[in-house]
């Protein structure tokens, strides 16, 4: 049987799990700062564990989730890992390095159902949730790596493979552990869950008052667009998705994004611009307009920048703030997915 990682303990999971085995439960901290601060990947480097609890945790728990299996590097520096899972599962996370620090963007299911049509992750359908330890793995595999130059980790991104809402509980136990002050410590605002629109679950988020960044992949001003590029418009249409994301910023007093990927004349007209500013304007919310990573697989193409500027444009002069992201690690496999459909492939042609 796989055994599970260390990491899918919380804090509080580990000193209820303590205290099942009849031990103190401030061995807890103990335990996480030699997981977080210390960042050891050996049970037995815990000197200040009594040998008899070192025995117990090694019969019960491995420390890291994650091995690699291929690390691509862009002239940019970003980064990407396709990383093997101990049932064999590949996953794929990306390291960017920004003028404001380092971001990891993590994967949160193995492959993903919302089917997305420009998304080369919905390739490959979900296969299963992962656990919160093991996305703190992708963060943990890399913040070693970091250790040797001396840096760290400023920025999580929740937008990888999956569907972070798909996998909630999962990705709160993930969010917890990064943020808490004996893990990781990374300030909650650093930390975004970026959601295709699952409503109940941004309701659930909603009253749960974290401070965790959200971001909203919307992509399409219309329903009638939408429900083309993303099916789960279909179970949560805009006017549904927008009242959910007016009571979750306004309750919480909290500035949305919208992710919106342009699309070569999809959704990157004048008139795309207007709906959009339309939708949005007067929220407490700006415009993240992303360059699209072209997926061979599914004929979509990406924006010119004269075209981009554009929209930009029309968006700032309808009362809408946005920002045109730039291209990071084109030269690899960097959009969503990419990697791991390509590895997967090339694995069931072998
Ligand atoms: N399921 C979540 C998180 C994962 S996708 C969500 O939908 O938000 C993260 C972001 O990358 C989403 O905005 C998604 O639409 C976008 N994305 C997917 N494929 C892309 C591609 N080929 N190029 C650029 N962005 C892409």
């Amino acid at each position: 049987m796989d055994m599970q990682t260390i990491y899918d303990l919380d804090l509080q999971g580990l000193e209820a799990w303590l205290k099942e085995h009849g031990e103190k439960t401030y061995r807890a901290k103990q335990i996480y700062s030699w997981l977080y601060r210390k960042r050891v990947l050996g049970f037995d480097e815990m000197t200040d564990l009594p040998a008899s609890l070192i025995a117990v945790l090694k019969e019960t728990f491995v420390i890291m989730p994650v091995t690699l299996v291929e690390k691509q590097v862009a002239r940019d520096k970003t980064a990407k890992y396709l990383f093997e899972l101990s049932d064999g599962s590949t996953i794929e996370t990306v390291l960017m390095h920004f003028n404001f620090g380092k971001s990891v963007c993590v994967s949160s299911q193995v492959g993903c159902n919302m089917g997305c049509t420009f998304c080369a992750s919905g390739l490959l359908k979900k296969q299963r949730d992962l656990t919160g330890g093991e996305m703190v793995g992708e963060i943990m595999y890399i913040q070693k790596e970091l250790d040797a130059e001396g840096s760290r980790v400023d920025n999580i991104v929740i937008m990888g493979t999956g569907e972070p809402f798909d996998n909630y509980d999962n990705v709160m136990l993930f969010c917890r552990t990064v943020n808490s002050d004996h893990g990781l410590a990374i300030g909650a605002r650093h930390i975004t869950i970026s959601t295709c629109g699952i409503v109940p679950r941004i309701n659930d988020f909603a009253d749960e008052h974290l401070q965790y960044n959200l971001a909203i992949s919307l992509h399409a001003p219309s329903d009638e667009l939408r429900d083309r590029l993303m099916p789960v418009n279909h179970a949560y249409p805009i006017p549904v998705l927008m009242n959910a994301l007016k009571r979750y910023s306004e309750g919480n007093h909290r500035r949305l994004t919208f992710e919106y990927i342009l699309l070569k004349g999809v959704n990157d007209s004048d008139g795309h611009a207007v709906q959009l500013a339309d939708l949005i304007r007067g929220m407490n919310a700006y415009v993240n307009l992303i360059p699209y990573n072209q997926v061979d697989e599914n004929g979509y193409g990406s924006t010119d920048e004269r075209t981009a500027l554009r929209f930009y444009d029309v968006l700032m002069k309808h009362g809408v703030k946005a920002t045109l992201r730039s291209k990071h690690g084109d030269d690899i496999d960097a959009a969503c997915g990419q990697l791991r459909a390509r590895h997967e492939r090339n694995r069931n042609d072998s």
